[in-house]
């Protein structure tokens, strides 16, 4: 058997080990010649489109309607919502010509869209008849960005789903936003088995135009953040600059309360290759797989009858739905065993001349790794419980592993010596503009950045209850990690 390529340590190498596998996984080709921008390659891709879909189904179950925006936003746009340019205005790429004729005013390609969205707002509602106005896209995002790029966590250029919601009162909107999370773990816990933390993000790292920002993380097994889908509660001053109004039941003209939601699938794509793969590479959640089974005819040369049972099978497994395909290159059984576990493939099917003869087929594992004899007439069922329990280990797995993760500090040594392989738990004075500094003694010491406080759970402050860094009275415990 040939394993020449051999991936580096899952465990002690995750750096090097994830830029291995995109390209031996054959997940995206980072040599475009776009600094920051890739070609995402069909493994990845297929998958990328089913995630979309678990997405947007739940999207359209809550209510939201699906648009398609230009790319192209014009400055002016931008300039409406004061900080929401500043905060964006690094990070935007800029089209000044169409073809030799310099163009009347610069158009951005866009970073988010909440500018273009609440333009049309503006036309589009009317009364209180017209709210809850719920709506989203599925679009292609562009941001300049200075910071190293890493393939699907970080680049110029990515893929998500933006929704952009109005509602006429704040606990509408709130209700919403709490929702958005409750989407998040249904969606990115419960079919992609990643699990995450939902934080309320401090004052000085909110969404630039946001009033509060809520957003996931999830954490590599090495205890490295990888951000989730944010969330944001917008208020009113944001469309209040697009002149977006209703006339409630009381004749009254009244300003909305918007919402935005932004969950990136390349990104949430980086933490499904981190959260399950191994040392022989990567594990995909058995909903999300771009190949459910693999099917390996042995001795297919010498038996062509091996052959004739493997399209069969095919056929069987085709026919019921599952995304299934026969290996039919010239390696050698093992090599094919070994690139398809590579692959992430959940479920192999073994076709020899002995199982044959008796009926019988093999049936192997990528989660646990054990071959099972199965009945060829319980093909159908064995395959459709088996990828059901293989999805289930996947999540109990990545929970124990993630659990694990949280340890409590109560000093910026403490915080030091687990960042990078963990995440600290730690008193803080305040998450408002005055806890900043504190903050930054922690990035500056630490390379941890306080992610935010908890929204899911009830916390009490640690021992005597003062912050990790200045020694003041705490108020919030938050939580600091280093992130990609
Ligand atoms: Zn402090």
């Amino acid at each position: 058997m040939s394993e020449s390529k051999k991936l580096p340590d899952y465990t002690n190498q995750p750096s090097e080990w994830y830029t291995q596998i995109i390209k031996e996984a054959e997940l995206a080709d980072i040599r475009y010649g776009v600094k920051g921008c890739l070609v995402f390659q069909p493994w990845s891709v297929e998958a990328m489109e089913l995630m979309y879909d678990f997405l947007e189904k739940d999207l359209k179950k809550r209510g939201h309607k699906n648009y398609w925006y230009p790319t192209l936003i014009p400055e002016s746009y931008f300039y409406k919502e004061a900080e929401h340019i500043q905060g964006f205005s690094p990070e935007v790429f800029w089209v000044e010509k169409g073809g030799d004729d310099k163009l009347e005013e610069r158009l951005a390609l866009r970073p988010t869209s909440e500018t273009a969205f609440y333009t049309m707002f503006s036309l589009w509602i009317r009364s209180y008849k017209d709210l809850p106005f719920r709506t989203y896209q599925r679009a292609n995002v562009f941001r300049y960005e200075s910071k190293a790029t890493r393939p699907f966590l970080r680049s110029r250029e990515f893929h998500w789903i933006e929704t952009h919601c109005a509602f006429a009162t704040q606990e509408e909107a709130f209700q919403n936003v709490m929702d958005d999370m409750e989407s998040t773990k249904r969606v990115v816990f419960g079919i992609y088995g990643v699990p995450t933390i939902v934080f309320e993000r401090p004052a000085w790292d909110k969404f630039a135009g946001a009033h509060r920002t809520f957003g996931a993380d999830a954490f590599t097994p090495s205890g490295r953040v990888v951000q989730q889908p944010s969330t944001h509660m917008i208020n009113q001053h944001f469309v209040e600059s697009f002149g977006v109004k209703y006339t409630d039941k009381d004749e009254l003209e009244k300003t909305p309360w918007t919402t935005c939601y932004g969950p990136a699938i390349s990104r949430i794509f980086a933490s499904v290759v981190l959260t399950h793969g191994d040392n022989k590479g990567l594990k995909f959640p058995f909903e999300i797989a771009p190949k459910q089974v693999i099917i390996v005819p042995i001795m297919m040369e010498k038996e062509p009858k091996v052959l004739v049972k493997a399209k069969e099978i095919y056929n069987k497994l085709e026919s019921a739905g599952y995304r299934v395909e026969i290996d039919v290159t010239d390696k050698r059984p093992g090599e094919k065993y070994y690139y398809w576990e590579m692959k992430g493939v959940p479920l192999r099917i073994e076709v020899g001349p002995r199982d044959l003869a008796e009926n019988k087929l093999m049936l192997y594992r990528r989660d646990t790794e054990a071959k099972i004899t199965i009945d060829e007439k319980d093909l159908i069922s064995e395959v459709a419980k088996n990828g059901k329990e293989l999805s289930a280990s996947l999540k109990a797995k990545a929970s124990s592993d993630f659990e694990g993760l949280i340890k409590d500090v109560n000093s910026i040594s403490e915080v030091k010596k687990i960042v990078g392989k963990g995440i600290a738990r730690a008193n803080f004075c305040s998450v408002e503009r005055e806890g900043e500094s504190c903050a930054e003694i922690i990035e500056k010491e630490t390379g941890g950045k306080i992610r935010g406080t908890r929204i899911d759970v009830e916390e009490k402050l640690i021992g005597e209850g003062k912050c990790v860094v200045c020694g003041k009275k705490a108020t919030k415990v938050v939580y600091i990690a280093k992130d990609y």
